[in-house]
């Protein structure tokens, strides 16, 4: 497995491999790999000849008062696991390989960042649109693979893929859950006990709508109390915003309107000092 901080050397390495015949799979992360960027390589591998991974925290897609500085870090850890699943290239750039002195350039998408994390994190999907687009070019796979997590991440990668014109395929993976059914992320370190208990709310209030709207129920705002009540239990639990709104287009429904098609069920809260956030199709 190669392990590779420079650009040049990056696209270097991924033109010889194309080069050859090989299709490549990438799948970017954030590294503090857990069983949630496993599951998202794993399928990678199943999809394209050679894997690349990518570890960087994106310093673009974090506010001024968010945990770019505390944000975990195991790369020692993170480069044995890709070594393990078969990774045949990690990318770990710097900060200053990908925004050097001067850098000005971002890519912006106008209406899908003006919903759920978008409204309380402003610049996070420019950070993302703009270093997701500088890893495709660096990288040049046929194909990334993207966990459904972020919803609204991966729903806009897609948009900008389709706008862009970018000759790659988006492959979107299930959330991987732990057993008791909080969302793995990386954030969950921050957690301590009882956060950790406190955090299982999340993923209850979702199953709890799931489970009103498999019982009969269509319209969103009964759904969206419940959830509300079951999260402001917790007196622990800050929440950002609690959201039923349309699979592509992330619209709210609208006042008055029914349950009457699949619909993504998005939440985000602080938790202490953490920022959770879950979602489930309903
Ligand atoms: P991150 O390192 O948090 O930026 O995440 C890198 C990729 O892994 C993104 O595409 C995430 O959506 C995905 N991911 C993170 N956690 C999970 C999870 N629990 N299940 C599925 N995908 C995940």
């Amino acid at each position: 497995m190669k392990i590779i901080s420079s650009i040049k050397e990056m696209t270097a390495h991924s033109e010889e491999l194309r080069r050859k015949g090989r299709t490549l799979v990438f799948v970017p992360t954030m590294g503090f790999l857990h069983k949630g960027h496993l599951t998202l390589m794993e399928e990678g591998k199943k999809q394209a000849d050679d894997l690349i991974v990518s570890i960087f925290v994106n310093p673009a897609q974090f506010g001024p008062n968010e945990d770019l500085d505390t944000y975990p870090r195991a790369l020692e850890r993170d480069l044995e696991l890709c070594e393990k699943i078969g990774a045949a290239a990690v990318f770990t750039p710097d900060a200053g390989e990908m925004y050097p002195e001067g850098f000005q350039t971002y890519v912006e998408l106008t209406r899908l960042p003006l919903h759920l994390c978008g409204l309380s994190r402003p610049v996070f999907f420019r950070g993302v649109a703009t270093v997701v687009t500088k890893l495709f070019n660096i990288v040049r796979p046929h194909k990334a693979v993207f966990g459904q997590k972020d919803f609204q991440q991966l729903t806009l990668i897609r948009q900008m893929v389709r706008d862009l014109s970018l000759n790659i395929e988006i492959i979107g993976v299930p959330i991987v859950r732990e057993a008791d059914g909080l969302a793995m992320s990386s954030r969950n370190k921050y957690l301590n006990e009882s956060e950790r208990s406190d955090a299982l709310l999340l993923h209850q209030s979702l199953l709890k709508a799931k489970e009103m709207v498999a019982s009969g129920e269509k319209n969103p705002a009964r759904i969206l109390e419940q959830a509300r009540q079951i999260l402001n239990s917790c007196p622990g639990i800050k929440i950002d915003y609690v959201s039923i709104c349309d699979i592509a287009t992330l619209d709210n429904l609208g006042e008055g309107e029914r349950i009457d098609r699949p619909v993504l069920m998005a939440l985000a809260v602080m938790l202490g000092k953490t920022r959770l956030i879950d979602n489930m199709i309903l």
